[in-house]
């Protein structure tokens, strides 16, 4: 072999080395369909539900199942899950400290203690309603990334920023007020869950063109801090009034990639319909 090409030779190879590591280091993003339950059901009542979807599910499914049931609920659904592959469990919240004189209130490290793999944090209701800041929901992500949960995290606008046409920047604005600060490697672990405020609870869902619009903007917005590699690797869900008969069309598109279910992850049916909805 003359010198040329072993020239060749060697850039052939290590191209490929180079591009088999590629796809080894790069995450590849995941479809998630996550129910959660708010303030709904007793135990009897969630660990049927559970149950159920577990029996009604055979298959394995196609991306990571999550259920966020209420605390009291974590451990006694931690026990039915540990058996079922691709299952996982979820708290709705966690305090924005690591622990002390909070009465009534439920740490990360007290999560993970009882089997929960996931935390959503920023949900609109709990910003709307507990009046939770972009700067307490940073604190939480932190402690959740420290502990070992994955946080779903939620974004979205209400109707009247809708309407007048600024919600990208605004959903920009939580991510990064929220989010930003976090290294890369903390940062791939994040789910980022859109859910336009005016969608939630109404039966209104977005249009496939309304979610894939803003989950394509906040790829970009992604790209542009984390890099494409880490944009393309994160699991972007869609929220708010996704039930059976939509989720097929929502989770089609590009750039949407599962959901967090309200409402409809309260009937075994329903929730299975739309964990059967991934691509
Ligand atoms: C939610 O609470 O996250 C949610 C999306 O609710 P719903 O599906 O009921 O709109």
């Amino acid at each position: 072999m003359n010198a040329a090409n072993k020239k060749i030779n060697f850039y052939f190879w290590a191209q490929l080395i180079t591009y088999h590591l590629s796809l080894i280091t790069q995450k590849m993003r995941q479809q998630i369909v996550a129910g959660n339950w708010k303030m709904n059901k007793t135990l009897d009542e969630g660990t049927e539900l559970i149950k159920s979807v577990l029996e009604k599910l055979e298959q394995r499914p196609r991306g990571p199942v999550v259920f966020a049931t209420p605390f009291p609920f974590l451990l006694a659904a931690a026990k039915i899950l540990k058996v079922r592959k691709g299952f996982y469990l979820a708290a709705q919240n966690c305090h924005h400290e690591e622990k002390g004189a909070y009465t009534g209130e439920v740490s990360v490290d007290m999560l993970s203690s009882v089997g929960a793999e996931y935390v959503i944090i920023g949900h609109s209701e709990r910003r709307q309603y507990f009046k939770e800041t972009n700067e307490q929901l940073a604190k939480k992500v932190n402690l959740a990334l420290g502990k070992g949960l994955l946080p779903i995290f939620c974004c979205g606008e209400p109707l009247d920023i809708r309407e007048k046409g600024t919600h990208v920047g605004y959903v920009a604005k939580q991510l990064k007020a929220s989010l930003f600060h976090l290294p890369t490697a903390e940062f791939r672990k994040v789910v980022i869950a859109y859910e336009p405020i005016w969608a939630i609870g109404t039966g209104r869902t977005a249009s496939t063109e309304q979610a894939q619009e803003m989950h394509a903007a906040i790829r970009v917005l992604l790209a542009k801090k984390y890099g494409k590699d880490v944009a393309d690797g994160t699991s972007i869900l869609y929220g708010g009034s996704c039930n059976a008969q939509n989720a097929p069309d929502l989770f089609r598109q590009p750039d949407v990639d599962g959901g967090l279910i309200g409402g409809a992850s309260l009937k075994a049916d329903d929730f299975v319909a739309i964990v059967n909805a991934m691509k």
